[in-house]
């Protein structure tokens, strides 16, 4: 395991960029909700430890998860969404989060999220300005395209047999159709994803960035795998302020100013904490 205390210098730097810093960009991976308790499933025997019905029924993430299937086989697919959106709604965000907020509330220009996590997290801990680059699944959209753009997917409860993962009829559906509705997730190989929600967070956060100097960006548990995250939190980072990455698979750095942690995000959460207040 990663003690915490076998990095007191780096975790140093990261309290003094933290505590210097002006405003704070918070870039988060899957990796972020692992301490929530939530499922990273990274490749197929991560996903298949996480959802062992489908290890059985020798389907892969990709197979469960892109619009192909989804359209061939709703069922199945809502199985899955429908499982993922229960779960988000009833985790609580690890008291990382509260960690996160109390930082940014004491910045003069505030805070700004960018994620590829689709499961609320943030929202749901207090976060204004949250900027879901791969959408989210509390919100859908018409799989067939119809003009019904995006809608919340708040009255929306999918019921799932955990014996063969398949959603039970009535699947979720369009207000404007009526033909089945899907996640407003940007799945594998997706042309038919809606960016009309997320496309004017991200606006937000550049008109944000534009405006702010003395940037510290934290990042956490954003793997290499798909690398919008990390390549979004180095470009901020070098752009104007100075890069805490949080991952204990993938800690590595490449510019002079990034500061590695390879800890988990809580412990390392926690740890920079400590040194700010003591
Ligand atoms: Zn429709």
């Amino acid at each position: 395991m990663n003690d915490p205390l076998d990095h007191a210098g780096e975790l140093e730097r990261a309290a003094e960029l933290i505590g210097s810093a002006d405003a704070l960009l918070v870039c988060a991976g899957a990796g972020m909700g692992v301490d929530s308790g939530l499922p990273d499933f990274r490749g197929d025997e991560g996903f298949w430890r996480a959802y062992p019905p489908y290890a059985r029924l020798g389907l892969s993430f990709v197979e469960v998860a892109d619009p192909v299937h989804f359209a061939a086989d709703p069922e199945l697919a809502w199985g899955f969404y429908g499982h993922r959106l229960e779960l988000y709604r009833r985790t609580t965000p690890h008291p990382g989060f509260d960690i996160l907020r109390r930082w940014a509330e004491r910045k003069p220009g505030g805070a700004h999220v960018f994620t590829s996590n689709v499961d609320g997290q943030f929202q749901k801990a207090g976060f204004a300005g949250v900027a879901e680059v791969h959408g989210s699944i509390h919100h859908l959209q018409c799989l067939t395209g119809c003009s019904a753009g995006i809608w919340p997917a708040d009255e929306v409860t999918v019921t799932v047999d955990d014996t063969t993962m398949r959603a039970v009829e009535p699947l979720p559906s369009c207000p404007g159709c009526g033909a089945v509705a899907r996640p407003n997730i940007l799945m594998f190989g997706d042309a038919d994803w809606l960016g009309e929600r997320s496309q004017p967070q991200l606006d937000e956060l550049q008109t944000w960035r534009r405006r702010t100097d003395g940037l510290a960006v934290v990042e956490l548990g954003a793997g290499t795998a798909v690398p919008t995250v990390r390549r979004h939190a180095e470009l901020a980072s070098a752009a104007d302020g100075g890069l805490i990455r949080i991952n204990p698979r993938e800690p590595e750095v490449r510019h002079g100013r990034g500061i590695s942690l390879p800890i988990g995000a809580l412990d390392a959460l926690t740890a920079i904490d400590a040194r700010l207040n003591g």
